[in-house]
Protein backbone atom coordinates (compact mmCIF):
# COMPACT_ATOMS: atom_id res chain seq x y z
CA UNK A 1 0.00 0.00 0.00
CA UNK A 2 0.99 3.56 -0.60
CA UNK A 3 2.96 5.37 2.06
CA UNK A 4 0.31 7.47 4.06
CA UNK A 5 -3.00 6.10 1.82
CA UNK A 6 -6.19 5.05 3.29
CA UNK A 7 -7.00 1.36 3.46
CA UNK A 8 -10.46 0.17 2.95
CA UNK A 9 -13.11 -1.09 5.40
CA UNK A 10 -15.33 1.56 7.68
CA UNK A 11 -14.09 4.80 8.05
CA UNK A 12 -12.04 6.68 11.19
CA UNK A 13 -13.38 9.75 11.74
CA UNK A 14 -10.94 12.70 13.52
CA UNK A 15 -13.59 14.59 15.60
CA UNK A 16 -12.27 17.93 17.24
CA UNK A 17 -13.70 18.58 20.11
CA UNK A 18 -11.49 21.89 20.91
CA UNK A 19 -8.20 23.01 20.23
CA UNK A 20 -8.92 23.57 16.64
CA UNK A 21 -8.13 27.31 15.82
CA UNK A 22 -8.42 28.43 19.17
CA UNK A 23 -5.35 28.32 21.79
CA UNK A 24 -6.81 25.78 24.74
CA UNK A 25 -9.16 22.76 25.29
CA UNK A 26 -7.08 20.47 22.99
CA UNK A 27 -9.30 17.45 22.68
CA UNK A 28 -9.92 15.18 19.88
CA UNK A 29 -12.16 12.05 19.06
CA UNK A 30 -11.11 9.60 17.02
CA UNK A 31 -13.81 7.10 16.10
CA UNK A 32 -14.10 3.62 14.13
CA UNK A 33 -17.87 2.70 14.38
CA UNK A 34 -18.96 2.69 17.93
CA UNK A 35 -15.70 2.93 19.08
CA UNK A 36 -13.90 6.38 20.39
CA UNK A 37 -10.61 7.19 21.91
CA UNK A 38 -10.05 10.37 23.03
CA UNK A 39 -6.30 12.54 23.06
CA UNK A 40 -6.20 15.04 25.75
CA UNK A 41 -9.20 16.71 27.50
CA UNK A 42 -8.03 20.11 28.21
CA UNK A 43 -9.79 23.78 29.32
CA UNK A 44 -9.25 26.75 27.85
CA UNK A 45 -9.20 29.75 30.22
CA UNK A 46 -11.91 32.64 29.43
CA UNK A 47 -11.28 35.66 27.55
CA UNK A 48 -12.40 38.73 29.46
CA UNK A 49 -15.54 39.64 28.34
CA UNK A 50 -16.71 36.12 29.54
CA UNK A 51 -17.95 37.39 32.86
CA UNK A 52 -18.29 35.11 34.81
CA UNK A 53 -16.94 32.01 33.63
CA UNK A 54 -14.05 30.29 35.24
CA UNK A 55 -13.26 28.09 32.63
CA UNK A 56 -14.59 26.56 29.20
CA UNK A 57 -14.24 22.73 28.46
CA UNK A 58 -14.83 20.51 25.60
CA UNK A 59 -18.76 19.54 24.66
CA UNK A 60 -18.71 15.86 25.47
CA UNK A 61 -21.91 15.49 24.75
CA UNK A 62 -20.36 14.30 21.44
CA UNK A 63 -19.23 10.70 23.03
CA UNK A 64 -22.59 10.48 25.24
CA UNK A 65 -24.75 10.66 21.37
CA UNK A 66 -24.82 7.72 18.79
CA UNK A 67 -24.31 4.42 21.15
CA UNK A 68 -20.37 5.91 21.01
CA UNK A 69 -18.42 3.84 22.86
CA UNK A 70 -15.20 5.30 24.91
CA UNK A 71 -12.32 3.13 25.08
CA UNK A 72 -10.15 5.22 27.00
CA UNK A 73 -8.32 8.65 27.08
CA UNK A 74 -4.48 9.26 25.82
CA UNK A 75 -3.00 12.08 27.19
CA UNK A 76 0.55 14.30 25.31
CA UNK A 77 1.39 16.07 28.24
CA UNK A 78 0.32 17.78 31.72
CA UNK A 79 -0.03 21.26 30.58
CA UNK A 80 -3.83 22.61 31.72
CA UNK A 81 -5.10 23.46 28.17
CA UNK A 82 -4.56 19.39 27.74
CA UNK A 83 -5.30 17.71 30.64
CA UNK A 84 -7.74 20.41 32.66
CA UNK A 85 -10.94 18.93 31.42
CA UNK A 86 -10.42 15.24 32.67
CA UNK A 87 -12.09 16.13 36.10
CA UNK A 88 -15.23 16.78 33.79
CA UNK A 89 -14.84 14.28 31.76
CA UNK A 90 -13.94 11.20 34.51
CA UNK A 91 -17.78 12.70 36.21
CA UNK A 92 -19.80 10.60 33.60
CA UNK A 93 -16.86 8.40 31.57
CA UNK A 94 -15.05 5.60 34.03
CA UNK A 95 -12.39 5.40 31.62
CA UNK A 96 -8.64 4.33 31.64
CA UNK A 97 -6.40 6.93 31.23
CA UNK A 98 -2.96 6.77 29.50
CA UNK A 99 -0.02 9.21 30.01
CA UNK A 100 3.52 9.13 30.61
CA UNK A 101 4.31 9.38 35.04
CA UNK A 102 5.55 13.02 34.99
CA UNK A 103 1.97 13.58 32.97
CA UNK A 104 0.00 11.06 35.15
CA UNK A 105 1.42 12.82 38.60
CA UNK A 106 0.46 16.65 37.21
CA UNK A 107 -3.19 15.20 37.01
CA UNK A 108 -3.44 12.99 39.84
CA UNK A 109 -5.89 15.17 41.87
CA UNK A 110 -7.91 15.16 38.81
CA UNK A 111 -8.97 11.36 38.81
CA UNK A 112 -9.36 8.71 41.09
CA UNK A 113 -6.09 6.61 41.15
CA UNK A 114 -7.46 3.18 39.66
CA UNK A 115 -8.02 4.84 36.22
CA UNK A 116 -4.39 6.03 35.48
CA UNK A 117 -2.14 3.85 33.87
CA UNK A 118 1.51 5.10 33.43
CA UNK A 119 3.35 4.38 29.93
CA UNK A 120 6.32 4.89 28.87
CA UNK A 121 7.85 6.29 25.05
CA UNK A 122 7.59 3.58 22.50
CA UNK A 123 5.33 1.66 24.33
CA UNK A 124 1.86 0.61 22.58
CA UNK A 125 -1.31 -0.16 24.48
CA UNK A 126 -4.61 -1.73 22.68
CA UNK A 127 -7.86 -0.28 22.75
CA UNK A 128 -10.54 -2.17 20.71
CA UNK A 129 -9.68 -1.63 17.05
CA UNK A 130 -6.83 1.06 18.09
CA UNK A 131 -3.16 0.74 18.81
CA UNK A 132 -1.37 3.48 20.46
CA UNK A 133 2.00 4.49 20.96
CA UNK A 134 3.49 7.58 22.97
CA UNK A 135 6.94 9.16 21.13
CA UNK A 136 8.63 11.49 23.40
CA UNK A 137 8.81 15.09 21.82
CA UNK A 138 10.77 18.08 23.60
CA UNK A 139 8.15 20.41 25.03
CA UNK A 140 8.09 23.33 28.21
CA UNK A 141 6.73 20.35 30.61
CA UNK A 142 8.90 17.39 30.84
CA UNK A 143 7.52 13.54 29.84
CA UNK A 144 5.69 15.37 26.69
CA UNK A 145 4.64 13.02 23.75
CA UNK A 146 3.37 12.89 20.45
CA UNK A 147 0.54 10.26 20.08
CA UNK A 148 0.50 7.58 17.60
CA UNK A 149 -3.11 6.03 16.73
CA UNK A 150 -2.98 3.10 14.55
CA UNK A 151 -6.47 2.55 13.08
CA UNK A 152 -7.92 0.33 10.94
CA UNK A 153 -7.88 2.89 8.26
CA UNK A 154 -4.55 4.15 8.81
CA UNK A 155 -1.92 5.94 11.21
CA UNK A 156 -3.13 8.93 12.75
CA UNK A 157 -0.42 11.12 14.76
CA UNK A 158 -1.50 13.93 16.80
CA UNK A 159 1.65 15.74 17.86
CA UNK A 160 0.59 17.78 20.68
CA UNK A 161 2.65 20.28 21.92
CA UNK A 162 6.55 20.20 20.51
CA UNK A 163 9.50 21.74 19.65
CA UNK A 164 13.08 20.29 18.06
CA UNK A 165 15.14 21.50 21.36
CA UNK A 166 18.20 20.06 20.65
CA UNK A 167 19.95 21.12 24.15
CA UNK A 168 16.79 20.47 26.54
CA UNK A 169 17.75 20.34 30.16
CA UNK A 170 16.26 16.84 30.78
CA UNK A 171 18.94 15.55 28.33
CA UNK A 172 15.66 14.21 26.32
CA UNK A 173 15.03 15.37 22.82
CA UNK A 174 12.55 14.43 20.75
CA UNK A 175 12.81 11.15 19.47
CA UNK A 176 13.11 11.98 15.75
CA UNK A 177 14.81 8.61 15.20
CA UNK A 178 11.02 6.99 15.67
CA UNK A 179 9.37 9.66 14.12
CA UNK A 180 11.26 8.96 10.60
CA UNK A 181 10.57 4.96 11.23
CA UNK A 182 7.04 5.68 11.75
CA UNK A 183 7.70 7.84 8.14
CA UNK A 184 8.60 4.79 7.02
CA UNK A 185 5.77 2.84 7.82
CA UNK A 186 3.00 5.27 6.56
CA UNK A 187 1.19 7.83 8.11
CA UNK A 188 -2.17 8.53 6.97
CA UNK A 189 -3.15 11.85 8.78
CA UNK A 190 -0.58 14.11 11.11
CA UNK A 191 -2.61 16.88 13.47
CA UNK A 192 -0.14 19.30 14.00
CA UNK A 193 0.60 21.98 16.71
CA UNK A 194 0.65 25.13 15.12
CA UNK A 195 0.29 27.40 17.56
CA UNK A 196 3.79 29.52 16.26
CA UNK A 197 3.57 29.13 12.53
CA UNK A 198 4.02 32.22 11.97
CA UNK A 199 7.63 32.53 13.41
CA UNK A 200 10.33 32.00 11.22
CA UNK A 201 13.19 29.94 11.55
CA UNK A 202 13.61 27.22 14.81
CA UNK A 203 12.39 28.00 18.57
CA UNK A 204 15.41 28.88 20.90
CA UNK A 205 16.32 26.30 23.44
CA UNK A 206 15.51 26.59 26.88
CA UNK A 207 18.95 26.40 28.24
CA UNK A 208 18.96 30.41 26.98
CA UNK A 209 16.49 31.24 29.92
CA UNK A 210 19.27 29.29 32.49
CA UNK A 211 21.81 31.47 31.56
CA UNK A 212 19.42 34.51 31.58
CA UNK A 213 18.75 33.92 35.30
CA UNK A 214 22.20 33.11 36.62
CA UNK A 215 22.84 36.95 35.11
CA UNK A 216 19.81 38.33 36.61
CA UNK A 217 19.84 36.66 40.03
CA UNK A 218 23.96 37.35 40.70
CA UNK A 219 23.11 40.95 40.15
CA UNK A 220 19.65 41.61 41.57
CA UNK A 221 19.72 44.02 45.34
CA UNK A 222 16.91 42.41 46.71
CA UNK A 223 14.30 39.36 46.28
CA UNK A 224 13.79 37.98 42.77
CA UNK A 225 10.50 37.17 41.82
CA UNK A 226 10.24 34.41 38.74
CA UNK A 227 6.84 33.80 37.56
CA UNK A 228 6.26 31.49 35.01
CA UNK A 229 4.06 28.04 33.82
CA UNK A 230 4.05 25.91 37.13
CA UNK A 231 4.33 22.92 34.83
CA UNK A 232 7.37 23.94 33.39
CA UNK A 233 9.87 22.14 35.41
CA UNK A 234 12.98 22.23 33.29
CA UNK A 235 12.32 26.05 33.87
CA UNK A 236 12.17 25.57 37.35
CA UNK A 237 15.25 23.31 37.71
CA UNK A 238 16.98 26.47 36.09
CA UNK A 239 15.51 28.32 38.87
CA UNK A 240 16.44 26.22 41.54
CA UNK A 241 20.44 25.93 39.88
CA UNK A 242 20.79 30.11 39.08
CA UNK A 243 19.69 30.36 42.95
CA UNK A 244 21.75 27.32 44.57
CA UNK A 245 24.55 29.59 42.55
CA UNK A 246 23.70 33.00 43.81
CA UNK A 247 23.05 31.94 47.49
CA UNK A 248 19.40 32.40 47.05
CA UNK A 249 16.52 29.78 49.43
CA UNK A 250 13.63 29.34 46.89
CA UNK A 251 10.25 29.51 47.94
CA UNK A 252 6.65 28.67 45.69
CA UNK A 253 4.01 30.96 46.08
CA UNK A 254 0.63 29.85 44.69
CA UNK A 255 -0.73 26.79 45.18
CA UNK A 256 -0.80 25.03 41.33
CA UNK A 257 3.11 26.12 42.01
CA UNK A 258 3.68 23.90 45.49
CA UNK A 259 1.54 21.11 43.79
CA UNK A 260 4.05 20.98 41.11
CA UNK A 261 7.43 21.40 42.80
CA UNK A 262 6.39 18.14 45.11
CA UNK A 263 5.00 16.23 42.15
CA UNK A 264 8.06 16.62 40.11
CA UNK A 265 10.56 16.25 42.73
CA UNK A 266 8.67 13.42 43.88
CA UNK A 267 9.03 11.57 40.88
CA UNK A 268 12.64 12.79 40.61
CA UNK A 269 12.02 15.12 37.39
CA UNK A 270 13.14 18.66 39.68
CA UNK A 271 16.15 18.11 41.80
CA UNK A 272 17.69 20.36 44.22
CA UNK A 273 19.66 20.58 47.53
CA UNK A 274 17.71 19.68 50.81
CA UNK A 275 18.07 23.39 52.50
CA UNK A 276 17.60 25.13 49.33
CA UNK A 277 13.61 25.08 49.36
CA UNK A 278 11.38 27.38 51.71
CA UNK A 279 8.04 27.88 52.73
CA UNK A 280 7.20 31.35 51.73
CA UNK A 281 7.09 31.80 55.22
CA UNK A 282 10.30 31.16 55.83
CA UNK A 283 11.87 33.28 52.98
CA UNK A 284 10.61 36.32 54.96
CA UNK A 285 13.61 35.87 57.55
CA UNK A 286 16.45 35.61 55.34
CA UNK A 287 18.20 38.97 54.01
CA UNK A 288 15.90 39.86 50.51
CA UNK A 289 19.29 39.20 48.27
CA UNK A 290 19.18 35.82 49.49
CA UNK A 291 15.55 34.84 48.69
CA UNK A 292 14.06 33.28 44.73
CA UNK A 293 10.33 33.22 44.77
CA UNK A 294 8.27 31.09 42.03
CA UNK A 295 5.34 32.84 41.68
CA UNK A 296 2.02 31.85 39.80
CA UNK A 297 0.14 34.31 37.76
CA UNK A 298 1.92 34.40 34.42
CA UNK A 299 -1.28 34.17 32.43
CA UNK A 300 -2.69 37.25 34.35
CA UNK A 301 -5.51 35.25 36.53
CA UNK A 302 -6.93 37.82 38.80
CA UNK A 303 -6.34 35.63 41.38
CA UNK A 304 -3.37 34.45 41.19
CA UNK A 305 -0.75 34.95 43.42
CA UNK A 306 1.22 37.25 41.37
CA UNK A 307 -2.07 39.44 40.65
CA UNK A 308 -2.61 39.24 44.33
CA UNK A 309 0.87 40.84 45.09
CA UNK A 310 0.68 43.47 42.51
CA UNK A 311 -2.66 44.47 44.14
CA UNK A 312 -0.55 44.61 47.68
CA UNK A 313 -3.33 42.07 48.97
CA UNK A 314 -1.45 38.82 49.23
CA UNK A 315 -1.15 37.62 52.59
CA UNK A 316 2.33 36.59 52.57
CA UNK A 317 4.19 38.60 49.62
CA UNK A 318 4.44 42.45 50.07
CA UNK A 319 6.47 43.96 47.21
CA UNK A 320 9.80 46.63 48.30
CA UNK A 321 11.29 48.81 46.24
CA UNK A 322 14.75 46.70 45.14
CA UNK A 323 12.61 43.90 44.27
CA UNK A 324 13.02 42.74 41.02
CA UNK A 325 9.93 40.44 38.89
CA UNK A 326 11.31 38.36 35.80
CA UNK A 327 8.09 37.61 33.76
CA UNK A 328 9.16 34.30 31.97
CA UNK A 329 6.36 34.24 29.65
CA UNK A 330 4.44 35.09 26.82
CA UNK A 331 0.42 36.72 27.42
CA UNK A 332 -2.13 33.90 25.85
CA UNK A 333 -3.69 35.34 22.95
CA UNK A 334 -6.89 37.38 24.83
CA UNK A 335 -5.12 38.22 27.76
CA UNK A 336 -3.03 40.57 26.71
CA UNK A 337 -5.21 43.39 28.73
CA UNK A 338 -4.89 41.83 31.82
CA UNK A 339 -1.36 40.75 31.74
CA UNK A 340 -0.21 44.60 30.76
CA UNK A 341 -2.72 45.55 33.70
CA UNK A 342 -0.22 43.53 36.28
CA UNK A 343 2.86 44.53 34.91
CA UNK A 344 2.00 48.65 35.44
CA UNK A 345 0.57 47.86 39.12
CA UNK A 346 3.91 46.33 39.92
CA UNK A 347 5.80 48.85 38.07
CA UNK A 348 3.77 51.28 40.61
CA UNK A 349 5.18 49.42 43.15
CA UNK A 350 9.12 50.65 42.36
CA UNK A 351 10.09 46.60 41.47
CA UNK A 352 12.29 46.48 38.77
CA UNK A 353 10.62 44.65 36.14
CA UNK A 354 12.27 42.00 33.29
CA UNK A 355 9.91 41.20 30.65
CA UNK A 356 8.63 41.06 27.03
CA UNK A 357 9.96 39.56 23.83
CA UNK A 358 13.28 41.06 24.73
CA UNK A 359 14.26 40.32 28.16
CA UNK A 360 15.73 37.18 27.28
CA UNK A 361 13.87 35.75 30.16
CA UNK A 362 11.19 33.16 28.33
CA UNK A 363 11.55 30.47 24.53
CA UNK A 364 8.31 28.87 23.98
CA UNK A 365 8.04 25.77 23.99
CA UNK A 366 5.87 25.25 20.45
CA UNK A 367 7.45 24.60 17.33
CA UNK A 368 8.85 27.55 14.43
CA UNK A 369 8.09 26.82 10.73
CA UNK A 370 11.19 24.99 10.13
CA UNK A 371 10.54 23.00 13.17
CA UNK A 372 6.55 22.32 11.51
CA UNK A 373 8.58 21.26 8.40
CA UNK A 374 10.93 19.02 9.76
CA UNK A 375 7.85 17.18 11.53
CA UNK A 376 6.05 17.01 8.50
CA UNK A 377 9.56 15.91 6.55
CA UNK A 378 9.99 13.11 8.99
CA UNK A 379 6.35 11.52 8.77
CA UNK A 380 5.49 12.55 5.13
CA UNK A 381 2.06 11.91 6.10
CA UNK A 382 -1.15 11.73 3.68
CA UNK A 383 -2.82 14.66 4.94
CA UNK A 384 -1.73 17.14 7.33
CA UNK A 385 -3.70 19.49 9.40
CA UNK A 386 -3.27 22.63 11.46
CA UNK A 387 -3.58 22.21 14.98
CA UNK A 388 -3.77 24.68 18.10
CA UNK A 389 -3.53 27.94 15.94
CA UNK A 390 -5.15 30.96 16.54
CA UNK A 391 -8.11 32.29 14.27
CA UNK A 392 -5.62 34.91 13.08
CA UNK A 393 -3.41 32.49 12.25
CA UNK A 394 -5.54 29.65 10.47
CA UNK A 395 -7.00 32.23 8.03
CA UNK A 396 -4.15 34.40 7.05
CA UNK A 397 -2.29 31.12 6.34
CA UNK A 398 -4.34 28.58 3.95
CA UNK A 399 -1.51 27.77 1.54
CA UNK A 400 1.65 27.82 3.24
CA UNK A 401 2.06 24.05 3.80
CA UNK A 402 1.77 23.44 0.37
CA UNK A 403 4.65 21.48 -1.52
CA UNK A 404 5.61 20.18 1.67
CA UNK A 405 6.01 16.73 0.44
CA UNK A 406 2.15 15.31 1.83
CA UNK A 407 0.07 14.10 -0.74
CA UNK A 408 -2.97 16.26 0.03
CA UNK A 409 -2.96 19.47 2.36
CA UNK A 410 -5.66 20.12 4.06
CA UNK A 411 -7.28 23.11 5.92
CA UNK A 412 -9.80 22.94 8.31
CA UNK A 413 -11.87 25.72 8.40
CA UNK A 414 -13.43 24.59 11.31
CA UNK A 415 -14.69 27.67 13.56
CA UNK A 416 -14.48 26.29 17.20
CA UNK A 417 -16.83 27.92 19.12
CA UNK A 418 -15.49 31.36 19.60
CA UNK A 419 -15.95 32.43 23.16
CA UNK A 420 -15.76 36.30 22.26
CA UNK A 421 -18.57 35.82 20.03
CA UNK A 422 -21.26 34.33 22.06
CA UNK A 423 -22.20 35.15 25.59
CA UNK A 424 -22.42 33.11 28.90
CA UNK A 425 -25.60 30.94 28.89
CA UNK A 426 -26.52 31.57 25.35
CA UNK A 427 -23.46 29.91 23.29
CA UNK A 428 -25.09 28.32 20.29
CA UNK A 429 -22.98 27.10 17.05
CA UNK A 430 -24.20 29.23 14.08
CA UNK A 431 -27.03 27.91 12.01
CA UNK A 432 -25.23 25.47 9.67
CA UNK A 433 -22.08 25.39 10.70
CA UNK A 434 -22.48 22.22 13.07
CA UNK A 435 -20.72 20.57 10.89
CA UNK A 436 -17.78 22.71 9.38
CA UNK A 437 -16.31 22.10 5.94
CA UNK A 438 -13.29 21.09 4.95
CA UNK A 439 -11.00 21.98 2.32
CA UNK A 440 -8.64 19.84 0.67
CA UNK A 441 -6.31 20.06 -2.55
CA UNK A 442 -7.53 16.58 -3.76
CA UNK A 443 -10.79 15.51 -4.76
CA UNK A 444 -9.64 12.03 -3.44
CA UNK A 445 -9.89 13.15 0.14
CA UNK A 446 -13.11 11.49 1.05
CA UNK A 447 -12.26 7.96 0.47
CA UNK A 448 -10.74 7.17 3.65
CA UNK A 449 -13.50 8.00 5.75
CA UNK A 450 -15.18 11.54 6.41
CA UNK A 451 -12.80 13.99 8.25
CA UNK A 452 -15.21 15.44 10.65
CA UNK A 453 -13.72 18.93 12.25
CA UNK A 454 -16.47 20.33 14.57
CA UNK A 455 -15.89 21.28 18.35
CA UNK A 456 -17.82 22.54 20.98
CA UNK A 457 -18.12 24.55 23.94
CA UNK A 458 -19.59 23.75 27.70
CA UNK A 459 -19.42 27.05 29.96
CA UNK A 460 -18.93 26.72 32.99
CA UNK A 461 -19.13 28.83 36.02
CA UNK A 462 -21.66 31.49 36.22
CA UNK A 463 -22.77 31.06 32.97
CA UNK A 464 -25.16 27.87 32.25
CA UNK A 465 -24.23 24.78 30.13
CA UNK A 466 -25.66 24.88 26.51
CA UNK A 467 -23.84 22.01 24.45
CA UNK A 468 -24.55 22.43 20.90
CA UNK A 469 -23.61 18.60 19.56
CA UNK A 470 -26.73 17.26 17.41
ZN1 LIG B 1 1.76 22.37 26.14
Amino acid sequence: MPRGRPRSGPPVQVVPLGGLGEIGKNCTALQHGEDVVLVDAGVMFPEEELYGVDLVIPDFGFLRRGGRRLLGVLLTHGHEDHVGGFSFLLREFRVPVYGTPLTLGLVRNKVRDGALHPVQPRQRVRLGPFEAEWVRVAHSVPDSCSVVVRTPAGTVVVSGDFKFDQTPIDGRPTDVARLAELGEEGVLALLLDSTKVERPGMTPSERVVGERFHQLFKKAPGRVLVTTFASNVQRLQQAFDAAAASGRKVAAVGRSMVDVIRAASELGYLKFGRDAYVSAEEANRFPDRKVLLLVTGSKGEPLSALSRIATRSHRQVRLERGDTVVFCASPIPGNEATVARTINQLFRQGAEMVYGPTSGAHVSGHASREELRLMIHLLRPGTWCRYTASTGTSSSTPSWPRGWGCLRTVSCWARTGRCSSSRPGTARWPAGRRWATCWSTASAWATWGRWCCGTGSTWRGTGSSSPWWP
